[in-house]
């Protein structure tokens, strides 16, 4: 029963529903199968009232996923056909752990979306916590992730910001308290009205805590924000296919000596090695043993 704004191609908002349950895979459904950045064909349901009924979805590019709080085996496609993925993350006030973070890039790479990490609150950063970023950006620039630092109070790295948004649909997330909101707003300047025109179309007031909305940048572009949501779900991950999920991990595995090898204490493991040479970072990898736990448990 749920109402989706469809944008036409030239540029009309529409009322859209559909009716059903659509199936993601061979044994998960949905009941709310269409995401923010699906592409969908519409038909007219009633015209007096302008409403449009979906009767189907593009296939994606990529798309994210999130499990349902109520039920295990459903999942909420959250948002799909993604250029890239923002994390917020800060250094200080509060301290966003690199478990958080490897977590977040695994989830990226599950779901092909590159990924970009920005530092906020640059403002608050003395040396001790400059260090560290730059530590970080050492860190996650070797592994292929862009990683910048900015200030949404001071605007200090916004233009580097909009240059990577620009004509690109970005989906921005990060753990609460780093200023995911103040950026999303310094941003997106209407933000605030635009929120209000949606929930009030409907006359019945729409559920406040919606998964995600979608917002047309000023210089083009889209920017997705997930109000509510605070991580990415590593779904259907399997402890031996982690490690394909890191990148530096990924190029040598083939250099293990047992083509299953978990590099947890197998002989001539080439992760081991690279990380004892200091090739693969120790946060990576110790985080690579985190998530290999958390695999299969019951708060997974
Ligand atoms: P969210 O929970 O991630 O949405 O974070 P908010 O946008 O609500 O921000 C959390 C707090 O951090 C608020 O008190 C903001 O004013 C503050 N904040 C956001 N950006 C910055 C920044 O660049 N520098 C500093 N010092 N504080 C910031
Ligand atoms: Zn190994």
């Amino acid at each position: 029963g749920s109402w989706y704004q469809v944008k036409t191609e030239d540029g009309q908002w529409l009322q859209a529903r559909m009716k059903g349950v659509f199936k993601i895979d061979e044994d998960i459904t949905s009941t709310n199968p269409i995401a923010v950045g699906d592409i969908v064909t519409v038909e007219a349901e009633d015209t007096a009232e302008k409403t449009v009924m979906i009767t189907g979805i593009n296939d994606r590019r990529n798309y994210i996923n999130r499990q349902s709080p109520r039920h295990k085996y459903q999942q909420h496609i959250v948002a799909a056909n993604l250029d890239q993925s923002i994390l917020i993350a800060t250094i200080k006030e509060p301290r966003t752990s690199t478990g958080f973070i490897d977590r977040f890039l695994v989830a990226c790479e599950m779901y092909h979306v590159p990924a970009i990490i920005v530092f906020n609150k640059k403002d608050l950063y003395k040396q001790k916590e400059l260090d560290k970023f730059e530590e970080y950006k050492s860190m996650y620039e070797a592994v292929g992730y862009k990683v910048l630092c900015i200030s949404v109070n001071e605007q200090t790295g916004m233009e580097e910001i909009d240059a990577l948004l620009t004509n690109k649909v970005s989906l921005v997330s990060g753990h609460s308290g780093v200023g995911k909101s103040s950026f999303v707003n310094s941003i997106l300047p209407g933000k605030n009205i635009k929120t209000q025109d949606v929930s009030n179309w409907s006359g019945k007031g729409m559920h406040t805590t919606t998964f995600a909305e979608m917002y047309d940048l000023p210089n083009g572009g889209k920017l997705i924000d997930t109000p509510g949501m605070r991580e990415f779900a590593l779904l259907g991950v399997e402890k031996d296919e982690l490690s394909h999920y890191f990148p530096e991990m990924r190029s040598r595995l083939q250099d293990c000596q047992f083509n299953n090898c978990q590099h947890i204490n197998e002989p001539k493991c080439a992760i081991k090695k690279a990380v004892a040479a200091q090739e693969i970072h120790e946060d990576r990898y110790l985080s690579y043993l985190s998530i290999y736990e958390s695999i299969g448990a019951a708060n997974y």
